[in-house]
């Protein structure tokens, strides 16, 4: 059969005006056949179109070869685009954490930067009751990676908050981060092992259709497993009410920033507390149906003098044990920022609060910092150029 001559009908269909033309990469596989097949192509194009960009991590049109050139010179003319974002800096601390500048492509502003982080020996918090502290080699890693640019959550200890929300990120630019840099650190999807953690910039429940969007096309396209996925809330109780309902083969582990054992405490360090106050927040993560297994994390951020006292530990214990939930509990001690008014506990205090909740039943970790001489531990991640 002869191919049809590629001019005959256009794929100039929903060009954003200006004249630029929104990344092909966040469509997945059956919106991409839908574009292909009202532009008069075959639909399994469209399939084909999705496989280079999500399995082989193609990056420009005209290296996709399983399509036919005139289709390729087709895009191509009509100022497609993969899209895909770009490593714009990156920085490498010295315990091998890599810290991403990423940009985006399409309309997204020139300059315009989110932040994804690599950390080549994982996380020891969301991999700390999965796997062998021993094991030192890459195939442990984890991927943290942005939903928002900036945040309005306004947390007092973080430094994201002090950009306020610039935008939310698109399904393709949170997705996008994954793939950038599952690519640059050479990772073989379905043999390494690798988690991703959705706590980079922003409040993924205040962007909650385009993180979902994004998970889905990080599972059934890239192939990657929701069970290596863990998404941070700092308590959007309708986000975790919507959560609750996603099926379980698409829904990531979901970790809760509770940072405080009492409400008191809570709403002074993080105003959403007025909002949704910790019993609404237990409540939701009550509806979250959940794996065998599978245990809620509490993060709890240790500020010197603040949370961080014994009987802090032993109020949390309490509020745990009688949440009833399956849970662990990730120490974070306070990563410093610039005109951040905390202090940093001393390591034997985190231990200590580590033991107390250890000796009331509750499983405890302390999160290392990673990536702390070039800004990439929790909460540091802020738009910037500076190391
Ligand atoms: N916005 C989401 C996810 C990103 S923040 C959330 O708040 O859950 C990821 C984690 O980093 C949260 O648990 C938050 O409490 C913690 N965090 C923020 N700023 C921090 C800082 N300066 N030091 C240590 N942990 C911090
Ligand atoms: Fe936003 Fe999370 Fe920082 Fe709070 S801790 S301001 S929710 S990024």
């Amino acid at each position: 059969m002869r191919e049809k001559p590629a001019q005959l009908v256009s794929l100039d269909v929903n060009r954003a005006s200006g004249g630029l033309r929104e990344p092909l990469f966040g469509l997945d596989a059956e919106s991409l056949s839908k574009l292909l097949v009202a532009a008069g192509e075959p639909a399994f194009r469209g399939k084909q179109i999705a496989e280079a960009m999500y399995r082989q991590w193609l990056t420009e049109v005209p290296e996709i070869t399983t399509l036919p050139a005139p289709l390729r010179a087709k895009l191509s003319a009509e100022s497609w685009q993969i899209g895909r974002p770009t490593i714009a800096c990156a920085f490498k601390s010295v315990d091998g954490t890599e810290r991403y500048l990423v940009e985006f492509a399409g309309s997204a502003p020139k300059g315009e930067t989110a932040e994804a982080v690599w950390m080549p020996e994982g996380d020891d918090g969301e991999a700390g009751d999965e796997t062998s502290p021993h094991e030192k080699d890459w195939s442990r890693a984890t991927i943290c990676i942005s939903s928002q640019i900036g945040c309005a959550v306004n947390c007092q200890f973080c430094l994201t908050a002090k950009l306020g929300l610039q935008r939310n990120l698109t399904a393709g630019e949170i997705a996008g981060q994954v793939v950038t840099v599952l690519d640059r650190q050479a990772v073989r999807v379905g043999r390494d092992r690798v988690n991703l953690v959705f706590m980079g910039m922003g409040e993924p429940f205040l962007n909650y259709d385009n993180f979902m969007a994004a998970v889905r096309l990080l599972v059934r396209e890239v192939g990657l497993s929701p069970r290596r996925m863990t998404v941070s809330t700092s308590g959007i109780v309708p986000g975790i009410e919507k959560f609750a309902r996603e099926p379980l083969d698409l829904r990531p582990k979901l970790a809760i920033s509770l940072n405080a054992p009492n409400d008191a405490v809570r709403a002074e360090i993080m105003p959403i507390n007025h909002k949704w106050p910790i019993a609404a927040l237990i409540n939701a993560v009550r509806q979250v149906p959940l794996r065998p297994r599978e245990r809620i994390t509490f993060e709890y951020v240790l500020l010197g003098g603040v949370t961080d006292q014994p009987e802090h530990a032993h109020e949390l214990a309490r509020l745990v044990r009688r949440s009833g939930l399956p849970a662990k509990v990730n120490l974070i001690a306070w990563n410093p920022g610039p005109d951040i008014p905390y202090a940093t506990p001393k390591p034997e205090t985190a231990e200590q609060f580590q033991g107390i909740l250890m000796d009331n039943g509750i499983p405890a970790y302390i999160r290392q910092p990673r990536g702390r001489d070039i800004f990439a531990a929790c909460g540091q991640l802020k738009r910037t150029v500076e190391a």
